[in-house]
């Protein structure tokens, strides 16, 4: 990754690290995770979260809280994003699926930890300027798919890891199958505009999946279809 990456105020991104470092130590009880890896932290450190959010909100940027980044949708809350990076571990290998790629920042993220992240979103607006941003940094290892990210991407998988990044009423049984055997999903689940539980579902060796739940979460609905 280049180091043209780098750049904003430092100050505010160490900040934001910090905040999230102190929310990650509050909610290890629930979340079995008491610190994020030095490779999460420095992967959130040179994403600039700023290129990312509507320029209205750029002083907002670097304040652990969602954005609206417009269509109704959001970008992630930082410390939510921490964490599903955090549990779905990816190592510089990983093959990892994201739905609901949105502002591209998640993506961002996972695209400095992983191989290939592979991203689908539903709204087409969102995927271009998403990937435009991307391209802007210097980001190669993405591709993003305007499509109904229900069905996963079956010509990519299977997957090490998927990510969701949208409230699903239950598990897609397409992005289970698209697991590799020892994957691992990070979907919140539960009804649109409530609070929904964070879940981890694990594939074992044997092809079985294994599902914990993590936290209180609030996300956008993940809507099936185009
Ligand atoms: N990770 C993003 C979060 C975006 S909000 C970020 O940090 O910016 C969730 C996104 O999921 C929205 O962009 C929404 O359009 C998208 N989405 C909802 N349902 C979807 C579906 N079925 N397939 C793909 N994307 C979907």
């Amino acid at each position: 990754m280049s180091d043209g990456l780098v750049e904003g105020d430092e100050s505010l991104r160490r900040c934001l690290l910090e905040q999230i470092n102190t929310e990650t130590r509050k909610t290890a009880a629930l979340t079995g995770c008491s610190a994020l890896s030095e490779r999460v932290q420095r992967a959130l450190a040179v994403v600039p979260r700023h290129r990312f959010v509507p320029s209205v909100w750029l002083e907002r940027a670097y304040v652990d809280a969602p954005l609206p980044i417009g269509h109704g949708q959001t970008i992630s809350q930082p410390f939510i994003v921490a964490l599903m990076t955090e549990l779905l571990a990816p190592d510089s290998e990983s093959v990892v699926l994201e739905v609901g790629t949105g502002s591209g920042y998640q993506t961002a993220v996972l695209a400095h930890l992983a191989q290939q992240v592979y991203s689908v979103e539903r709204i087409p607006v969102l995927a271009e300027a998403a990937e435009r941003r991307l391209r802007a940094l210097g980001i190669s290892n993405v591709d993003i798919h305007t499509a109904d990210g229900t069905q996963g991407w079956e010509e990519k998988a299977p997957f090490d890891g998927i990510m969701v990044t949208a409230a699903a009423g239950e598990v897609p049984p397409a992005l289970v199958q698209q697991l590799k055997p020892g994957g691992r999903l990070i979907i919140p689940v539960g009804p649109p505009h409530h609070s929904q539980e964070l879940r981890v579902v694990c594939k074992d060796s044997s092809g079985m999946p294994h599902s914990r739940g993590v936290l209180s979460v609030i996300f956008v609905p993940l809507i099936p279809g185009c």
